[in-house]
C-alpha cells in the first residue's frame, strides 16, 4: 500500500468516519459536504455527532495535514488537486433516503456524479460507499460517461456508536467492480487493516449490503415475535434465546427483543429490498412479513404501557427513558422509541422523555414529547416509566429515588435491560418483554 489522494463526498456518519480513518492510515483526504456551516465546524475539529473516538481522529488528521475539508464535491477535488495532487479515489457517502414507494432515492448520488464528472482526473476511481440499489455502479458509469474513470462498489457496514472501531476492525471488506485494477486499488487502501477482503462484481457487492442488513432486521423481527409468544406461553425469552444462541449456526448476537428495530438504515434498506425484488418480478414475502412484525411490535409495546397505566394513557404522564434508536448514538432517525411515543401520543398521553444522547427537543423528530435533561424530570408524576433504549447508565439510576417521584411505580422495560430484583427492592413493579 502507498498513500493515495482521496476525496470523500458527504461528511455524515459514513463519510466523516471514512475520511478520518483513511487519513489515519496515511492517505491524503479531502472531505466535502454541501453544508458550509458543517464544513466550517469540521475545520475547527467539531464533528457535531456522538461517535466514539471520531473527534480525536479528525483532530489528528487535521494536525498532520492529511485531512482537509471543502464545501461541495467539485471544490473538494479542486482543493485536493491544489494541495496534494489530483484525487485518485473518490468515495461517495451521500444519503440515499427512502424515496417514493420505498425505493432508495439516488438523486443526491446522481447530482454528485454530475458535479464531479468533468473535474475527475484521468484514471480516477469513483467508489459508491452509500447503500445503493443493485445496478447503481453501472448507472454511475453511464452518468460519468468517462472511459478513463472506473466505478467501484464498496458498501459500508459500520454501526453508529462504534463507527471508528468498526471501520478499523471490519468483519470483512467487500469491493465490487467490473474493472479489476480499480477494485484492487480500493482494496489496497484498507490493506493495513488485515481484514478478509472479498473482490467481486459490482452488482453482487451492492446486493451484499442489502442482504446483510435485511437479514439482521429479519432476525430481530423473529426475536420480537418470539418474545410475544414466550409471554403468552409463560416461557422466558431470555432463557430461550440463550439456548438458541449456543448453536453456532445462530450465534448470541442480535437475539435481544426490543420495542422494534429502527435507525437510519434497517427500515429504509428493508423497504428498498422489497422494491428491488418487486422490480425484478418477485414478492419478497419474508421482508414484507418482517416489516409488518416490526409495526406489530411497536403496537404491542404501546399496549403494554396502556395496560400498565390502568387501561388508558389519555391525560396521563408517561416517562420515556431513551429516545435514540439504540444506545451510544445521538441518532433519532426512525427510532422505535419515537414510533412507540407517537402511538402513545395519539392516545392522548402526556410524554416526557430523557435520553443521554439527546439532551434537547429536535423539531420534526421529538414532536409530542417534552424532552428533559435528567431522568428525575422524566419520572416526576409518571403513571409509568418505559425503558426504550438500552443505555447501560439506566441500570445505575437511583431507582429508589425515582420511585418517590413517580405517580405509579411501574417500569415497562422493553429492552430487558434492568435487574428486576433491584427494581422490586426499589418499590417498582417491573415488566420486561417476553419474560414470564
Ligand atoms: P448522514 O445523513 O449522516 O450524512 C450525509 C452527509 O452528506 C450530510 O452531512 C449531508 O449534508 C451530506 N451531503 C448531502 N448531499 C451532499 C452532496 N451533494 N455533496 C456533499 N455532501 C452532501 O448519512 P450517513 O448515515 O453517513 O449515510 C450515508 C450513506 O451510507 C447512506 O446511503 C446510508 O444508507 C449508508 N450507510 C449508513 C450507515 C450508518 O450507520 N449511518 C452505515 C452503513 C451505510
Amino acid at each position: 500500500m502507498y498513500p493515495r489522494r482521496i476525496a470523500v463526498i458527504g461528511t455524515g456518519y459514513v463519510g466523516l468516519t471514512t475520511g478520518a480513518c483513511l487519513a489515519s492510515l496515511g492517505h491524503s483526504v479531502c472531505c466535502a459536504d454541501v453544508d458550509p456551516q458543517r464544513v466550517e465546524r469540521l475545520r475547527r475539529g467539531e464533528i457535531g455527532m456522538r461517535e466514539e473516538a471520531l473527534a480525536e481522529l479528525v483532530e489528528a488528521g487535521i494536525a498532520a495535514g492529511r485531512l482537509i475539508f471543502a464545501v461541495g464535491a467539485k471544490a473538494a477535488l479542486l482543493e485536493l488537486a491544489q494541495r496534494a495532487g489530483p484525487a485518485e479515489v473518490v468515495f461517495l457517502c451521500v444519503p440515499t433516503p427512502m424515496g417514493v414507494g420505498g425505493a432508495a432515492d439516488p438523486t443526491l448520488m446522481e447530482a454528485t456524479v454530475e458535479e464531479i464528472r468533468a473535474v475527475l482526473a484521468p484514471g480516477a476511481v469513483v467508489v459508491n460507499k452509500s447503500t445503493v440499489p443493485v445496478g447503481t455502479a453501472a448507472r454511475t458509469a453511464g452518468l460519468l460517461g468517462r472511459d478513463d474513470v472506473a466505478v467501484v462498489s464498496n458498501p459500508e457496514f459500520l454501526r453508529e456508536g462504534s463507527a471508528v472501531d468498526d471501520f478499523m476492525h471490519p468483519d470483512r471488506i467487500v469491493v465490487g467492480s467490473d474493472a479489476q485494477y480499480a477494485a484492487e486499488r480500493v482494496a489496497a487502501l484498507y490493506s493495513k487493516l488485515g481484514a478478509p477482503t472479498q473482490l467481486t462484481d459490482a452488482a453482487s457487492a451492492e446486493m451484499v449490503k442489502y442482504a446483510a442488513n435485511c437479514f439482521l432486521a429479519m432476525k430481530l423481527s423473529y426475536v420480537n415475535a418470539l418474545s410475544d409468544l414466550c409471554e403468552r406461553l409463560g416461557a422466558d425469552v431470555v432463557e430461550v434465546t440463550e439456548g438458541m444462541g449456543y448453536d453456532k449456526r445462530i450465534g448470541q448476537r442480535f437475539l435481544s427483543p426490543g420495542p422494534g428495530w429502527g435507525g437510519s438504515c434497517f427500515p429504509k434498506d428493508m423497504h428498498a429490498l422489497l422494491q428491488i425484488a418487486d422490480g425484478a418480478g418477485m414478492d419478497f414475502e419474508l421482508i414484507r412479513a418482517s416489516l409488518n412484525t416490526n409495526l406489530t411490535t411497536h403496537r404491542r409495546v404501546a399496549e403494554k404501557v396502556r395496560d400498565a397505566a390502568g387501561g388508558s394513557v389519555a391525560g396521563r404522564r408517561i416517562g420515556l427513558l431513551g429516545l435514540t434508536f439504540k444506545a451510544g448514538t445521538d441518532d433519532l432517525r426512525d427510532s422505535p422509541a419515537l414510533a412507540v411515543g407517537r402511538l402513545l401520543h395519539a392516545d392522548g398521553a402526556d410524554l416526557v422523555g430523557y435520553d443521554p444522547g439527546c439532551p434537547a427537543a429536535i423539531p420534526g423528530l421529538t414532536d409530542g414529547i417534552m424532552v428533559v435533561d435528567d431522568p428525575e424530570a422524566a419520572a416526576k408524576g409518571a403513571a409509568a416509566l418505559v425503558v426504550l433504549t438500552e443505555w447501560p447508565q439506566f441500570r445505575m439510576l437511583d431507582w429508589a429515588a425515582l420511585a418517590n417521584l413517580v405517580e405509579t411505580p411501574v417500569v415497562i422495560d422493553t429492552r430487558n435491560l434492568l435487574d428486576p430484583d433491584v427494581l422490586r427492592r426499589a418499590g417498582f413493579a417491573w415488566m420486561g418483554l417476553g419474560r414470564s
